[in-house]
Parts: C-alpha cells; structure tokens; sequence
C-alpha cells in the first residue's frame, strides 16, 4: 500500500505569532501517530521556531525551495544539508510558481530534487500544465517533459522516497479545482510514465494533488485510486480547513 502525504504550503506567508497560534491549533488535533503523513512547508527564516514546535510531534515540516548546489558562492541560497540542520524532512521542489515567477526550468528543478534526496530529505516534486496548455491538448505532453527531467537526472529507482504533486496552474490559488476524474487521470498518465521505466517505484510512489484543494472538495479528490492525498496551498493557512483535508485523507 502506498503512503498518503497532505502538505501545506505557506508560501510567503506567516510571522512568529501567526504561525505558533497556527501550529498550536494543528498540535491539537493532529495525532502523534498516524498513518497520513502531514506537514508544513514554511518560509526558510521560521524552520527554527517550527522545529521547535514541533519535534517530537506527527506533525513534519519542510522547506518550499532548495538550492541544487550544497554550497558556494550562491548568494541567497539555501542548500539541502541546511535544511536537514533544521530538521526537514521534505521539501518542495519545482513549484509552478518558482517556474513560472522565477524561470525555474525542467532541468534546475530535477536537479534540487537530485540534491534534496542526496541530503536524506523527501523531495516534493511539483508538476503541472498551464490553462493554455490544457486548452491546446497538451496536459499530458507537459506532464511527459517534466516528469521525464526527473527521470534523466536520476533515475525511475532515484524517485523511491519521493512524491510528486501534480498541480496543474490553472487550479493554484485560483479556488478552480481539477475535477476528481481530471486529477485522476493525470495522476494515472504519470504512475504509468514512470512504471514504464520500473513498475515497483511507480506502484509505491504517492502522488499528491494539489489546487485549491479546501475541506468541501478534498475528500472526492482524495477518494480516486491514484491520489495519494495533497498539497494544500491557502487552505492550509486556516487551522480547521487544513485538520479537515488531513482527515479527509484518512478516510480512505
Ligand atoms: C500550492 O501552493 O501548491 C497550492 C496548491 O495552492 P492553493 O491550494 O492555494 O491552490
């Protein structure tokens, strides 16, 4: 059986207050044990005070960027082995808003995700089509391409220990969700993509989704066979909205 993830995004969100109040309301209600993974992905600067919060809790959390270089001259960067000082366990990786904003391409992003496994973290790889790439037909020639960069860079055996997001653009932030059967579908055409290079990585690999999921939506998403839970970006900043997709994810 494959392992269910649903993590947040908070993107450039939060501040000290707000984010002990928000993890204080998660720590209530999210178990020490339990069989869905759930985790924070916060802004660099708070990893100290959320591992402090955290640790020793079911709660992990997790960068949303790394740097593919693990150090050097790279001013601005943050490489995996820092990460792991500050007790990640996961990282996103090639979020369709580093491509998109900051031109983040295929191959950079397979790259970070090569440099978060060789540091020991859980890579989420982020993958997605445009609203005018789905228009055009081209959903699953996109997924290809980025999915394929992974797998030249590392390998079908390198993505054990991975998840992928499918996150298609035109969903994120949007409050458009893909319907249960669209993510479904995406989710199965990327299983098959990488089963062609080693059916046992595929079977066990968990794909998330991830746009606009909220508590009303998630667990119809939740409920196909190939969504293996999700990555929640706005809804994951509201402490009861976030607790629910969690358990929506439970409920399979
Ligand atoms: C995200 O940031 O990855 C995301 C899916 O955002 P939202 O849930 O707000 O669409």
């Amino acid at each position: 059986m494959r392992s269910k993830v649903v993590a947040g995004n908070w993107k450039l969100n939060g501040s000290l207050a707000g984010n002990e109040s928000l993890l204080k309301a998660l720590l209530r209600e999210i178990p020490r044990d339990n069989p869905v993974a759930c985790v924070v992905c916060v802004p660099s600067p708070y990893l100290a005070q959320v591992r402090a919060l955290l640790e020793g809790a079911g709660i992990a959390w997790g960068a949303q960027d790394v740097s593919r270089f693990d150090h050097g001259a790279y001013t601005g960067e943050v490489s995996a082995p820092m990460l792991v000082e500050f007790g990640c366990r996961y990282v996103l990786v090639g979020h369709s808003e580093r491509r998109t904003i900051f031109g983040e391409s295929d191959a950079i992003a397979a790259q970070k995700y090569v440099a978060a496994r060789k540091a020991g973290l859980t890579p989420i790889f982020c993958v997605g089509e445009t609203l005018e790439e789905r228009d055009r037909g081209e959903t699953q020639a996109v997924l290809a391409r980025q999915v394929d960069a992974l797998l030249q860079a590392y390998g079908a055996v390198g993505l054990e220990r991975g998840v992928i997001a499918y996150e298609p653009v035109w969903a994120i932030g949007t409050g458009k969700t893909a319907s249960a059967a669209q993510a479904n579908e995406a989710h199965a055409f990327i299983r098959a993509r990488i089963g062609a290079k080693d059916a046992q990585v595929a079977a066990r690999l968990p794909i998330v989704y991830g746009g606009s999921v909220k508590a009303a939506n998630a667990a119809e998403i939740f409920a196909m066979p190939d969504v293996d839970g999700g990555l929640v970006g706005g809804a994951s900043l509201v402490a009861e909205e976030f607790v629910a997709i969690w358990r929506a994810a439970l409920g399979r």
